[in-house]
């Protein structure tokens, strides 16, 4: 059976390793703490039950590690894969993380509210009731959870893709939105008040448009560039529309 470099205990006499890669590794049990450690893929380990906390750490992986029970708290993470880990109940909140993915973690009900995150991944994650308001948060994929029913206000959020998210049953209007994706929510439909939000939101930003528009500065302005919506579930082309278009008509 190979053994990766923690298991031989090789790696104590690496001097400065700065990333270690032992995935796939089936008698890895604990990661220990391994000082100036920066890259850590310790991906589909499956008897993996604990990380410790390894200071200066930037980028975990450990995607797949299905036997994990907790993410340790490394403040200065900037990056976290944890998708596919099926005990993991929570995250918890690490200061300065900005990438979060845990996608694929039928255990988890709630994502923390983490100041610093930017970009968070958490599709088919089917606990997930709730979606936290990070105020910096850009891009949120939150795809096929279906026991999500509400998105909340997020300001700043430029990218959403919630299709698939069965249960959702509503979307507010938010300002800096540019690409939505909501095909495959058949309840959106029913809700009038998504439809006249999305319409004061292509109003408003027709507005802001011909504002700039004579001091040539409409490449500054908000613009929705896509928008995938599908009334009734009719399918992915059908659902396909482009707002650029339609408030140029
Ligand atoms: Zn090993």
């Amino acid at each position: 059976m190979t053994m990766c470099i923690i298991c031989t205990g090789e790696y104590k006499t690496i001097e400065s390793l700065l990333k270690l890669y032992c995935s796939g590794c089936i008698r890895l049990t604990k990661i220990p703490v391994i000082p100036g450690l920066q890259k850590l893929d310790c991906s589909r380990c499956p008897n993996l039950i604990e990380i410790s906390v390894i200071p200066g750490l930037r980028e975990l992986n450990c995607l797949d590690c299905t036997s994990l029970i907790e993410i340790p708290i490394i403040p200065g993470l900037d990056e976290l894969w944890c998708s596919g880990c099926k005990s993991l109940t929570e995250i918890p909140i690490i200061p300065g993380l900005k990438y979060l993915n845990c996608s694929f973690c039928p255990s988890l009900t709630e994502i923390p509210n983490i100041p610093q995150l930017n970009r968070l991944i958490c599709l088919y994650c089917e606990s997930l009731t709730k979606i936290p308001v990070i105020p910096g948060l850009q891009t949120l994929n939150c795809g096929c959870c279906p026991s999500l029913t509400k998105i909340p206000v997020i300001p700043g959020l430029e990218y959403l893709n919630c299709s698939g998210s069965r249960s959702l049953i509503y979307i507010p209007n938010i300002s800096e939105l540019r690409t939505l994706f909501c095909y495959q929510c058949p309840w959106l439909t029913q809700n009038s008040e998504f439809e006249e939000n999305l319409k004061k939101l292509r109003f408003l930003q027709k507005k802001i448009r011909q504002l700039y528009a004579g001091k040539k500065l409409e490449a500054l302005s908000p613009q929705i560039s896509e928008i995938y919506y599908s009334p009734g579930c009719k399918g992915y082309e059908l659902a396909k529309r482009s707002f650029y278009t339609q408030t140029h008509e």
